[in-house]
């Protein structure tokens, strides 16, 4: 099957749904998403979205605060472009029709979280993400220049190689014609051609044993750009969330928002029940997530134990239950009632804050391929992202992304040469058990020695024990017929690749690069490049 359009859309979250909106304003819009359209670590963000609309606050103390958790490393342009472009963006999902909660006199109730010096957080509850999404989806689904797509994965971008072009990282005119994508249900892969192609598949959580990050996760669009020798920055810097409940049966962790911290709710360590983050920062519970997670991980290597605890037991206990109501509930069915007693929390791998380097436009190295939200490295976050800034900048992104591809769809035509998918030689396999062990090795590789805190020595065997899975599961894929999960393993794979090489280049400690091998930070930050 072929399939034109103007724009193409790779993924369902805020960034895709809010470029497919705008776009659909100058042609027709295709939206790909390989899971349910809800399937997005958009739905399962929490805390909220930041913005200045308090009157106590100002852009210049939101640039700070984000330039601060940034570690040195942020393109302050860009930080200042989103901070002050980020109010009129969040006025639009107003006129969409989200809502955010207010007081009692109508004015917005704006949360605090870690690294924030004001209260500038707009959330619904404690389900923003699903708030702001199911808001979007019901208009995409709604307009009539947008088909909207799912269960459909997209398996790689089309380019000159498809066109038989030698095709080299160093080649500056690698132009994207659109992708392939495979319909699981007629087991057929697609080709898509599109006049811009944009990727806003998300970030790659999936590459760690326990992370906040639904099964979607697998960095597909950055795997896709790695294979089509597009460029890829600052991949070292994962974001551990401090909070996930500890002995979640299920993945994702279930996410204990930083919110309930900005509450009040209080860290103790597992043995005396004592707080710790006053030995660690000033800031205490409210510093920036990087030094939270580590000093638990410290006190996990300190106690020898699982997790920490989280204390709101002190808090008003109605309010708790009114702000957090997705948080009581499930602590409660896991029989912990937090308005009465501590839960167990640990680090779980949450964000991505590298990914496919774009420009101000949100273009990549590629032509005619844009990239936005998580699965982009814009420089907004730098070395680590401050909390709630990452909706923000798929806003103002996908904005972004949209007026620019709007300007120049129309000049370029479609690359009718393309030919389809080639199945040649692949058949069915009985071997899907190297697909689930594979991917449990790489997690738990990872997990093991690309955490929290790093050395030469750990990523040195990440290194090899991952090159080992990645020869196994290419002969495997050569072979085989593709499927979802086996594209998802070679996705993880060629992520987990991209984060050792960048932590292998980064030789100091920065935001969320932490490495015992170089502990100081170096005078002047650099970007890590691939
Ligand atoms: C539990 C949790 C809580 C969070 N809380 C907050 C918060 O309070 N504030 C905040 O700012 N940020 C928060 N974040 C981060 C934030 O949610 C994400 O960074 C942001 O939503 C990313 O949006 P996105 O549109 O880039 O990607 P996503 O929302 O992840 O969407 C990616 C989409 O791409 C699709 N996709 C992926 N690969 C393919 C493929 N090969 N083919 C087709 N489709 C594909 C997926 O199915 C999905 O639809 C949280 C994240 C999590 C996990």
């Amino acid at each position: 099957m072929r399939i034109e359009t103007d724009f193409l859309v790779v993924g369902t979250g805020v960034a895709g749904l809010t470029f497919a909106l705008k776009a659909a304003e100058s042609g027709r819009v295709l939206v790909i998403t390989k899971s349910k359209p809800e399937e997005s670590n958009s739905w399962y963000a929490q805390g909220g979205i930041a913005g200045v609309f308090a009157a106590g606050d100002s852009f210049e103390e939101h640039v700070q605060d984000t330039l601060r958790a940034g570690a040195g490393l942020c393109n302050e342009r860009v930080v200042r472009r989103v901070v002050m472009e980020g109010p009129e963006r969040i006025r639009e999902l107003m006129a969409y029709g989200v809502h955010f909660d207010r007081q009692p006199n109508g004015e917005l109730m704006l949360g605090r979280e870690g690294g924030h010096s004001q209260h500038r957080i707009l959330h619904s509850k404690d389900a923003t993400g699903r708030a702001i999404s199911s808001v979007l989806l019901e208009q995409v689904q709604k307009h009539p220049n947008i088909t909207l797509t799912d269960q459909l994965f997209a398996v790689d971008l089309l380019t000159q190689h498809h066109l038989g072009l030698y095709v080299n990282r160093g080649n500056p005119d690698i132009t994207c014609y659109g992708v392939y994508a495979l319909n699981y249900a007629e087991r057929q892969v697609y080709t898509i051609l599109a006049r811009c192609t944009v990727l806003a598949s998300g970030g790659c959580g999936c590459v760690y044993a326990t992370t906040t990050n639904p099964s979607v996760a697998t960095g597909d669009g950055i795997a896709m750009v790695l294979r089509a020798k597009g460029r890829i920055a600052n991949m070292e810097f994962i974001q551990f969330h401090p909070t996930a409940f500890y002995g979640s049966d299920k993945q994702p962790a279930f996410l204990i928002t930083e919110a309930l911290r900005g509450k009040g709710a209080l860290l103790l360590d597992p043995l005396k029940l004592d707080r710790f983050m006053p030995r660690y920062d000033s800031r205490a519970e409210l510093a920036p997530r990087d030094i939270v997670a580590r000093a638990i991980d410290q006190e996990l290597k300190l106690s020898g134990l699982p997790h920490v605890w989280l204390d709101s037991s002190h808090l008003p206990a109605d309010e708790i239950k009114e702000e957090f109501p997705t948080i009581y509930e499930y602590c409660l069915a896991k029989g912990y009632d937090i308005t009465k007693e501590p839960i167990p929390v640990l680090p779980a791998a949450h964000y991505l804050c590298g990914g496919i380097e774009v420009d101000e436009w949100g273009r990549t190295s590629i032509n005619r391929l844009y990239a936005i939200g998580e699965c982009s490295s814009t420089g907004l976050h730098g070395a680590n992202r401050l909390a709630s800034n990452s909706l923000l900048e798929a806003l103002v992104y996908g904005h972004a992304a949209a007026e620019h591809a709007r300007k120049v769809a129309s000049s370029f035509d479609f690359e009718y040469r393309v030919p389809d998918w080639n199945a040649r030689d692949t058949d069915n396999t009985d071997e899907w058990v190297l697909i689930s062990h594979n991917l449990r090795e790489v997690q738990s590789v990872m997990s093991d020695y690309v955490g929290i805190v790093r050395s030469d020595l750990r990523l040195d065997r990440a290194a090899r024990r991952i090159d080992l899975i990645y020869r196994e599961t290419e002969s495997f894929y050569q072979r085989t017929r593709i499927s979802p999960s086996l594209c998802e393993l070679r996705n993880l794979i060629a992520c987990a690749y991209l984060i050792i090489k960048c932590a292998k280049i980064r030789k100091e400690s920065r935001g969320l690069h932490t490495t015992l091998d170089y502990p100081d930070l170096l005078p002047v930050a650099y970007p890590t490049r691939v």
